[in-house]
């Protein structure tokens, strides 16, 4: 991401330091700091409580937007802090007009790792909102300060409202690597889900951006608007981000990963024998399986290493002590070609390499079947 996110020519506003992280505004903020604070000062509050002085309406919405930019800020330092416990860096953090972006050192290296630092950010919302409301009932419920409380009921539903439109489940927001991190967890592969990811992403872009056109059209100018807007910029940031990351990753004609297979099993190492045979083996006939957890290869399990393993021994047994361990043999790159893999194949004496891409990470199988069957590149090249 923090690739990606430097190749937007236009640098961000330096706005300071927290917690050792770089803060920045995008530009979107410029124009919409001082059109927040006045459409809380000149249309909310006066609607709702009467009788303030000008400057007084002003001071409140000056102070709800510097709460309201505080709240989107919260949302990121949680992404942050989560990202530090997964062991990742934070680069830095921008603030767009809907939200942030958290841009991370380094891609988290397993599903639930993605999963735990996008969760956060909408939770986090949500505590914050929930956080205005509870202060509302608890301080100012039954009082005569009622721009107060409306500035803080106002808090609580943006925080709500950002909260439930960053958990929407497509690529870049956070909902979007939520269920890159779900269908990574099933399917074992990073680029597939991405894609995946991307696709629903641009599916919610096109419908805030033709609700949006409806509701310019025949409701309401602003809210219309607004929705076009955001559908607009959710393009904007996919093209810069996840689009060109995967864009960058171009398949090559004849590489191992035209050829390799997608759908394969990862065994678990912890697994016992017993639990392979009857819940896996049944299902899956092959003559051998790569062994790993978290995406990482362990080793490869071979049915013919089980054969002479007696069947009281099963229960006892984990994959671990059957397996060969990871060797060089085992794994071949995804950018290799086939030659390579096909002279692997024929003396590594599994019959199958796994693939790796360039972190290391499994992305596929390769058998000799898949060399010989020849796929067409066009086949997988999308
Ligand atoms: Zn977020």
């Amino acid at each position: 991401m923090s690739k990606a996110l430097s190749r937007i020519k236009v640098r961000p506003l330096y706005l300071g330091r927290v917690l050792g992280i770089p803060i920045r505004a995008h530009y979107s903020w410029l124009p919409v700091f001082p059109l927040y604070a006045w459409a809380i000062s000149s249309s909310l509050l006066p609607r709702e409580a009467h009788g303030l002085a000008g400057w007084q309406y002003w001071v409140l919405g000056i102070f709800t937007t510097a709460l309201m930019f505080g709240s989107v800020l919260a949302h990121e330092l949680a992404h942050a802090v989560m990202a530090r416990a997964e062991g990742l860096g934070t680069g830095s953090i921008t603030l767009y007009i809907f939200g942030g972006l958290a841009s991370l050192e380094g891609q988290p290296s397993t599903p639930s790792s993605e999963f735990k630092i996008a969760i956060v950010g909408p939770a986090a919302s949500f505590l914050t909102g929930t956080l205005f409301f509870a202060l509302n009932q608890a301080l100012l419920a039954g009082t005569t300060h009622l721009a107060f409380a409306q500035v803080l009921r106002h808090l609580g539903l943006i925080n709500w409202m950002l909260a439930g439109f960053n958990i929407l489940p497509g690529l870049p927001l956070d909902g979007g690597r939520v269920l890159r991190a779900i269908l990574w967890r099933f399917n074992k592969n990073y680029y597939e889900s991405t894609r995946m990811a991307v696709r629903a992403g641009l599916t919610i872009a096109l419908v805030l951006f033709l609700y949006g056109s409806y509701f310019f059209i025949f409701v309401e100018w602003i809210t219309g608007l607004w929705s076009m807007i955001i559908g607009l910029i959710l393009v904007l940031l996919l093209k810069s981000s996840e689009a060109s990351a995967l864009g960058a990753h171009k398949i090559r004609r004849g590489s191992v990963e035209v050829l390799m297979n997608r759908s394969f099993l990862t065994i678990d190492p912890d697994l016992s024998v017993r639990e392979f045979i009857d819940g896996i083996l049944e299902k899956h006939r092959a003559i051998s399986f790569p062994v790993g957890r978290g995406g990482r290869l362990h080793g490869m399990l071979l049915l013919a290493d089980l054969k002479p393993v007696p069947s009281e021994e099963w229960s006892r047994l984990r994959i671990q002590d059957v397996m060969r361990p990871v060797e060089q043999p085992m794994f071949i790159n995804a950018i290799a070609d086939e030659a390579e893999a096909r002279a692997l194949l024929g003396t590594n004496g599994i019959g199958s390499v796994v693939v790796l891409d360039s972190d290391g990470m499994i992305v596929g199988q390769l058998g000799l079947k898949d060399l010989k069957s020849g796929r067409p590149a066009a086949a997988h090249a999308k």
